[in-house]
């Protein structure tokens, strides 16, 4: 089995490799860069992606972020698609608010240590944990050789369970470790703090802080749903998330991720949803949602007893209704998007009423000890660097290293 990494090999984002195996094709990953200027659609060059090809068997999708799977609806049509059946359930209901194109319903469902063939490859799907639900690491087996595709993953999330089964029975025989390493290199070396450890100190500034509580976080980041609304029960208020991100969670229908009816959990339609709602006639929508659902008015009155979802668009309706006076907000996202035009537009706002502005946040990838972890407990005959800004900073890190550069073949 022959494979390469199109892109990856150096950057985080827009991962893609091919993987040949007696003439035929198959990708992992088809992701959009994260640098991409708005309507570039950087496909890798790739053969059967724009016009039919019949050695390209199909795509897997590790998980749903965009820099996995952003490019596949710009692949050919009948391209067939494997992801995580709840993954693509997410990605199809978050199309009403994102207007992204959609992806077409995966032709393999991926499920956690269920194999299947794919041409002349095994797949076997292993779930991880991640800052997306329903993720997985892929081991693909072609012409003797075993390739482990870690996709993203971490173990400090709130559900240890899938990091310590992938460490306590991994796959075996493994030649080649595609292994994912946003943490290594820029310094951020060694342990960092947990969700859980995360969820505690949130707890203790929501009881603390008399005003009103404006957390930002990603929408589609269900675990961290999760930390917060545990954090906001913990000191007594009521989680006030957005209609999109109340439409994720139902979709999710995950354990412990909170939804629309459970108690300390209510909904606010931003300006955004509101026109959204009323343009394409959708008022089921909020409907559905309307016996938990706080308005605009409210906010300021009820300040004390609410931790409200921020998104960086909200700053002027927030201005509007009075609800910034007396704030704290929360950006529990990575630091580097406060540069973003909106988010400084966001930050102009919270300075005019003096509203502090706390980073609380932890990453959606495993810290360099978990991942020297994972390499002893698979011992892969080599780890080949992907998804990192630091791939030389590999070999201090990691035993077995074999760096690869995007665009050339290799025999794995
Ligand atoms: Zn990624
Ligand atoms: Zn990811």
């Amino acid at each position: 089995m022959n494979a390469r990494i199109h892109r990856g090999a150096a950057q985080v984002g827009g991962n893609c490799v091919e993987l040949e195996s007696s003439g035929q094709r198959l990708l992992l990953d088809l992701g959009m860069p994260l640098d991409v200027e708005e309507g570039e659609i950087p496909l890798p060059e790739v053969a059967g992606l724009r016009a039919e090809d019949p050695s390209l068997l199909g795509v897997l999708v590790s998980h749903l972020h965009g820099d996995h799977c952003g490019l596949v609806p710009f692949a050919r049509p009948g391209l067939p698609l494997g992801m995580g059946a709840t993954a693509a359930r997410i990605l199809r209901e978050a199309e009403f608010f994102t207007s992204r194109p959609p992806l077409p319903e995966p032709y393999w469902p991926l499920d956690d240590r269920q194999p299947f063939q794919v041409g002349p490859f095994r797949v076997t799907p292993y779930q991880v944990e991640h800052s997306a639900l329903d993720a997985f690491a892929l081991l693909v087996e072609g012409g003797g050789r075993r390739l482990l595709y870690s996709g993203d993953l971490r173990a400090h999330g709130n559900d240890r369970a899938p990091w310590e089964r992938l460490t306590a029975d991994p796959p075996r025989d493994v030649h080649a470790l595609l292994l994912e390493g946003t943490q290594i290199g820029g310094g951020r070396e060694g342990e960092g703090p947990t969700e859980a450890e995360l969820g505690a100190a949130l707890a203790a500034r929501f009881q603390a802080w008399p005003g009103l509580v404006l957390a930002a976080w990603s929408s589609q980041n269900l675990d961290r749903l999760r930390t917060i609304y545990q954090a906001a029960r913990q000191a007594g208020r009521t989680l006030v998330i957005d209609l999109y991100t109340a439409t994720l969670a139902q979709a999710a229908g995950a354990a412990g991720v909170p939804v629309p009816g459970d108690e300390g959990l209510a909904v606010y339609c931003r300006r955004r949803e509101r026109h959204q709602v009323k343009e394409a006639q959708a008022f089921e929508r909020v409907r559905a949602v309307h016996g938990v659902r706080v308005f605009p008015e409210e906010l300021a009155a009820r300040a004390s007893e609410l931790v409200v979802m921020l998104r960086p668009s909200m700053a002027g309706e927030l201005e509007q209704v009075g609800a910034l006076g007396g704030a704290l907000a929360i950006w529990s996202l990575w630091r580097g998007y406060l540069e973003g035009p909106t988010e400084r537009r966001l930050r102009a706002a919270l300075d005019r009423h003096g509203v502090p502005l706390e980073l609380h946040h932890v990453s959606g990838h495993a810290y360099v000890t978990d991942l020297r972890r994972l390499v002893d407990a698979v011992r892969p005959g080599c780890v080949v660097p992907i998804h990192t800004q630091g791939p030389q900073g590999y070999a201090q890190a990691l035993p077995g290293v074999v760096a690869k550069p995007d665009g050339v073949w290799w025999d794995t």
